[in-house]
């Protein structure tokens, strides 16, 4: 086991993030997002280094959280998309799970079914996403038939933003004006205290960026793993600290000339002499293949440049001008000296879905557990 491609994860550093979410959000309880295999971080692990920090832990599906219970998570679970098939709902249940509620169809059968003792559940509104959820203007109704029936023990009303990250975007105002309406309907039809209705609202974005909308429950994501919800510096994004450390070893280096190229296709050609290093690390291990030339890569504690394109197992790194670069030199994809975040501007995507997708091939390891 020597080749040197290596996923450090440092739980302290989950625990560091979870914390500053909370000091963000004094008054809410956290719902800590862990869907996903945690954002690629292994969720087991993650769970297990958050739990005695959080109120409870959410994830997308049923099987999800049964990983969560065989990793020993004894904390309720809420399962994002509630259940797709009847079927899961008993075993869920007797797996301390609960349902988010985001279809009317899915609302008819929770009160059509028996149950041992009343169920507390989310109810989903759709804000203006229109992704998930309850139309505002038809919550109310949903929200009476849930609030009149012997099966519900408590409703808790949640929505989610589609443009929070943007912190100039009218739209975060206006879908919490639908949700404040909705909240004014269900006093106005169903009779209850919109002071009384129990919310929650925040992903990561709202929880740095909107301090207005924390509501009763935050759920941050991304911000665990110390990935900044934004694409610009910001006071809070910047301080949250990298759980994911991608990294691998020089296994080669060597002189070219102006006019050689690299790589498969011979897609970049040196424009004067330059030093080259080849890196253990490829598409194979969740470094993204469609990233461009000049992609920052840290080698040695230095800013380098990728070049050519990304094989399944190595890549091509220019360190001309870089000291001291040899077989065995560090090499950095994303962690703590460099954002995945910024990697991800290389290759047309985020930070969110490069930690996500990482193939199974390099077993993480966890640091300050
Ligand atoms: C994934 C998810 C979150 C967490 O979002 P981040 O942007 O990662 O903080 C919160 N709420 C819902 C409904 C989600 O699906």
């Amino acid at each position: 086991m020597s080749r040197p491609t290596k996923i450090i994860i440092d739980l302290a550093a989950i625990r560091a993030n979870c914390q500053l979410a909370q000091s963000l959000a004094p008054h809410s309880k956290t719902l800590a997002v862990v869907k996903a295999d945690a954002y690629g971080h292994g969720a087991g692990q993650v769970a297990q280094a958050i739990e005695p920090l959080v109120d409870m832990l959410t994830v997308t599906c049923l099987e999800e959280a049964l990983d969560l219970r065989q990793a020993g998570i004894s904390k309720p679970v809420l399962l994002l998309e509630g259940f797709f098939t009847v079927d899961e709902v008993d075993l869920a249940l007797a797996n301390d799970c609960e349902l988010v509620l985001h279809t009317q169809r899915q609302v008819i059968e929770i009160l059509s079914m028996t149950f041992s003792q009343p169920i507390r559940v989310w109810l989903k509104v759709d804000t203006g996403m229109h992704r998930l959820g309850i139309s505002a203007e038809f919550a109310h109704s949903v929200y009476s038939m849930l609030n009149d029936s012997p099966n519900i023990s408590q409703i808790i009303l949640m929505s989610h933003f589609s443009c929070a990250d943007e912190l100039k975007n009218g739209f975060t105002r206006l879908q919490y004006q639908s949700f404040t309406e909705c909240l004014e309907l269900i006093e106005y039809h169903a009779g209850v205290n919109k002071n009384c209705i129990v919310t929650s609202f925040a992903n990561s974005a709202a929880i740095c960026g909107w301090p207005d909308y924390h509501l009763d429950w935050i759920r941050p994501g991304l911000m665990l793993y110390g990935i900044s919800p934004f694409d610009t510096p910001h006071t809070q994004g910047d301080k949250l600290l990298p759980a994911m450390t991608f990294s691998s070893e020089v296994i080669a280096v060597r002189h070219i000339e102006a006019g050689d190229s690299v790589g498969y296709g011979n897609t970049w050609t040196a424009s004067k002499p330059s030093v080259i290093a080849t890196v253990a690390v490829g598409y194979g291990d969740g470094y993204p293949r469609n990233i461009k030339s000049g992609a920052p890569i840290i080698v040695n504690g230095q800013r380098a440049t990728l070049v050519g394109r990304v094989s399944m197992d190595l890549i091509c790194v220019d360190v001309t001008g870089i000291s001291d670069v040899a077989i065995g030199a560090d090499v950095e994809l994303w962690g703590k000296n460099l954002s995945v975040n910024e990697v991800a501007k290389w290759a047309d995507t985020i930070g969110y879905e490069l930690v996500t997708r990482m193939p199974s091939r390099v077993k993480p390891s966890y640091i300050n557990e």
